[in-house]
């Protein structure tokens, strides 16, 4: 059985009507699963006994599991471990942001793949290499399990384990049931999609007429260097990349963000900067500085504070919009780079 999750509105309409039932229930359903994240048939109490019974026969209706949370203590960053019919993990990770505790705004990281194929230098996921794709509803699922609990998200980005890009398809498909009106109906510039760099499908992307924001894991501003940080830039090495981002802003006109690891003695000297800054000279763009987290059987480490502000303040100089991304959920491992499935022990 195909599950509930999987669908968006219009295909549910057709599915309805080939079952003999009017299109505008699917509005009705979408209400239960995404503004009271109810997968409970017998609860949506608006639809007919037949109906109910149709939909319990022929979809699954449950949400993936978050077996495991964890809260820093730090800044209440909550990591959640969500396991999968097939018993695969994944992880979810949900940061505050933000003023007191009523303003504060609320942002799910989710994944997209279970591992990851790109293999990265400095990254947890990458290490686990491809276990499988993510469902449309498995990545929903991931966002309604947690809705569930903590309330409507603001932000959703596509940061977690994996590579979206990778996984095109139920990634774009989730988004569009994402920004449904009659469901979660989320701002498509409150979803962000990162990506390593698929220069193909950043300009499928751009064609989607989807407003949301793209990052780009950068890392490096020379081909030698990124080939081996980030082993797809041999296949499509910062010229190709760089186009098909221009292609994208010439197509949206949305800010692109790209994220920039500064890893100790890596690409962290004043040179690389200068060279960063020249790449992205008259980029519609800003940087994100993301100071190296520490990842078992890597090398990478963290540049001191000295060194990130002069890498910063060498961008800004040259007119580049760059922030340094604050660490979220350092002691339990929820940062970027460090997720990875595992469900044993006690780390
Ligand atoms: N596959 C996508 C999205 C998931 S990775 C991508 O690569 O963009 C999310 C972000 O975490 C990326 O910017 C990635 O480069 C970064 N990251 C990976 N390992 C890291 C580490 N050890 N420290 C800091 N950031 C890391
Ligand atoms: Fe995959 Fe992104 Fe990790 Fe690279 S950084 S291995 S693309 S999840």
């Amino acid at each position: 059985m195909e599950d509930i999750l999987n669908y968006t509105r219009k295909e549910l309409n057709s599915l309805l009507e080939e079952g003999g039932f009017p299109v505008y229930r699917s509005k009705q359903i979408y209400q239960w699963l995404y503004t009271k994240y109810v997968n409970d048939v017998n609860q949506m109490n608006n639809l007919p006994v037949n109906l109910r019974q149709w939909l319990i026969n022929n979809y699954n209706w449950r949400f993936p599991k978050a077996i495991r949370e964890q809260v820093s203590k730090i800044d209440g960053t909550a990591k959640f471990l969500v396991e999968l019919v097939d018993e695969q993990t994944i992880e979810t990770v949900l940061m505050f942001h933000g003023g007191k505790a009523a303003k504060q705004r609320k942002t799910l990281c989710v994944s997209s793949q279970v591992g990851c194929p790109v293999g990265c230098v400095f990254c947890a996921t990458g290490k686990m290499g491809l276990k499988r794709n993510l469902s449309t509803g498995e990545i929903i699922g991931q966002l309604l399990a947690v809705s569930r609990v903590h309330g409507k998200i603001d932000n959703i980005v596509y940061m977690g384990m994996g590579e979206p890009l990778l996984n095109y398809d139920n990634v774009l498909k989730s988004i569009r049931i994402i920004t449904d009106e009659m469901g979660l109906n989320f701002s498509s510039r409150k979803i962000t999609i990162s990506t390593c760099g698929l220069a193909p499908e950043i300009k499928k992307l751009s064609e989607e007429k989807i407003p949301l924001t793209l990052a780009i894991s950068l890392h490096a501003a020379n081909n030698e260097l990124r080939n081996a940080l980030v082993p797809i830039n041999k296949k499509y090495p910062l010229e190709d990349l760089l186009g098909a981002v221009k292609y994208f802003i010439n197509k949206t006109n949305r800010k692109v963000t790209f994220e920039y690891i500064l890893a100790k003695d890596i690409n962290d000297s004043i040179l690389h900067a200068k060279e960063l800054a020249a790449l992205l000279k008259g980029f519609l763009c800003n940087v994100n500085i993301i100071p190296a987290n520490p990842v078992p059987g890597t090398a990478i480490k963290k540049p001191n504070a000295r060194s990130i502000a002069n890498f910063v303040q060498i961008l800004q100089s040259k007119g580049i919009e760059t922030v340094v991304r604050s660490e979220k959920g350092a002691d339990i491992d929820g940062a970027c780079g460090q997720l990875k499935a595992r469900t044993n022990g006690n780390d």
